[in-house]
């Protein structure tokens, strides 16, 4: 069975014209599906999500195709059906179960925008992106798949040596192993410069010391990508860190407690430490003291996953609260019917097809490869700060009821409360978008 769905995504995900370039075989085929979806009159028949009758619905969004739609339809089903129902216990345990993860694998949900040479699924990343938004769709942030996904395995196959991609590329595919990245730590998250988590050279092994914090998917990966400094008299420490795959059950290497986080309870956010962990060569990501280097390469579509959930999460409490406020009676009809409630949904609905526009414009762009940082850092900071504000409102509209945890409304504010945090906080973002606006000339 996993065998089919890996072909069928195989040929749904195949260029129509092999010998162009992607970007090229990307935009003539986007120009056709838009020509071929376009009527007499002009006018699309793909709609936008403002112009739909619900912001989550498929078929929807010129950058998607009816290919893209078949695999939101698994992913839909697999999100409602698979992880829905099994949430709230997840939450009191503090991690999804290691179930979930293999069953993604068997359903071919993980690895999905990784090459097929490097035993991937080789899907574009439009389709990796409809799992991040069919997550959001049914407010569930407990399995880390995308950071396993699209954060950790790209590291792995840009950077990776053939037997490394081998070593962990199909098990973290089939959900049997999963990834973690290591940055942050107690002293150092925003300034990564000032890690001191650090690995020194002995014969041709790395002997690491250190901790970690705040890591998501910690407790539960089989591989922790670490960032280590490896040389302390480098010009910068920009040009002394180096990035190590780290493996579960290497001596000296331990898992601290799960924490207790404000949100995302049914994430298994950990501590790790690092005591004279003796590591091979070929536990080396790339080159050593190139580490920042891959970070920077990295890091953008680490801050576009996470504007993508945020959005995805906007649309859902959207429609949540519409729900809501349609049933909900108060002074002998439905809160729907106040105008004061209807203005604010108006807002809320522009606002969100606004950060929608922007969110498939860098999309579509990262898609053929060609987003640069401050875009990334742009959708992450302002969507971000939406989902936050579209939280308030969606939860102040659900009254009392909203502040009950028993209540999806309540689960999504406090979830969304990180976002603006973490992935480089709000505030680093605006240093990044900033830099090339004020450069000198
Ligand atoms: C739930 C969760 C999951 C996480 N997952 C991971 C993970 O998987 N891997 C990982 O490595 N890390 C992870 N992190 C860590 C996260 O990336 C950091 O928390 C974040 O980068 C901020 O670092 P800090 O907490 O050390 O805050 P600090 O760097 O101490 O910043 C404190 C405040 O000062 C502000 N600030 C700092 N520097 C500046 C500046 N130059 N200008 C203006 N303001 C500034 C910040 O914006 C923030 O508001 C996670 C965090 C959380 C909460």
């Amino acid at each position: 069975m996993a065998a089919v769905r890996q072909s069928l995504w195989r040929l749904l995900s195949k260029p129509r014209c092999s010998s162009l370039p992607v970007n090229t075989v990307r935009c003539r085929s986007l120009a056709s599906e838009l020509k071929s979806s376009t009527n007499e009159g002009g006018a699309s028949l793909r709609p936008e999500i403002g112009q739909a009758d619900n912001l989550m619905a498929i078929g929807t969004r010129r950058i998607y195709s009816e290919e893209h739609d078949m695999f939101r339809q698994t992913a839909r089903r697999f999100f409602q059906e698979e992880v829905l129902p099994n949430h709230s216990e997840w939450e009191k345990a503090g991690q999804v179960s290691k179930e979930i993860w293999e069953r993604a694998g068997e359903t071919g949900l993980l690895g999905v925008n990784t090459p097929e040479e490097f035993g991937g699924l080789g899907g574009d990343y439009l389709m990796t992106n409809i799992l991040m938004e069919e997550q959001g769709y049914v407010n569930c942030s407990g399995p880390g798949f995308a950071l396993h996904s699209d954060i950790v395995m790209p590291y792995i196959t840009h950077y990776g040596t053939k037997e490394q991609i081998e070593k962990f590329i199909p098990r973290m595919v089939a959900g049997t192993c999963i990834g973690c990245i290591a940055m942050s730590e107690p002293g150092a998250g925003s300034d990564l410069q000032g890690i001191r988590t650090n690995a020194k050279k002995d014969g041709d092994d790395w002997i690491l010391n250190g901790s970690k914090v705040f890591i998501t998917n910690g407790f539960m990966s089989g591989v922790a990508l670490v960032v280590a400094v490896t040389n302390m008299e480098a010009k910068s420490a920009a040009h002394g860190i180096s990035l190590f795959l780290v493996e579960e059950g290497m001596p000296g290497f331990k898992k601290g407690r799960k924490l207790e986080k404000v949100g995302l309870k049914a994430q298994d956010t950990s501590e790790l430490f690092f005591e004279d962990v003796r590591l091979p060569s070929s536990a080396l990501l790339g080159e050593a003291n190139k580490g920042f280097y891959y970070l920077m390469q990295e890091l953008p579509q680490e801050r576009l996953l996470i504007a993508s959930m945020g959005q995805a999460a906007c649309e859902w409490m959207f429609e949540e609260t519409r729900n809501y406020v349609r049933e909900r009676k108060a002074f002998g009809r439905t809160l729907a019917k106040l105008q004061t409630i209807q203005h604010k949904l108006a807002e809320m609905k522009t606002e969100i097809c606004i950060g929608r526009a922007f969110m498939d414009q860098c999309l579509e762009i990262h898609n053929i490869k060609g987003l640069d940082s401050s875009s990334a850092s742009m959708a992450k900071y302002w969507i971000s700060d939406l989902q936050n504000k579209i939280a308030t409102q969606c939860l102040q509209l659900h009254g009392g009821w909203g502040y009950m945890l028993e209540y999806p409304i309540a689960r999504a504010f406090i979830d969304a409360r990180v976002q603006p945090i973490y992935g480089g906080s709000n505030e680093i973002m605006k240093e990044l978008i900033a830099r090339p606006i004020c450069a000198d000339k």
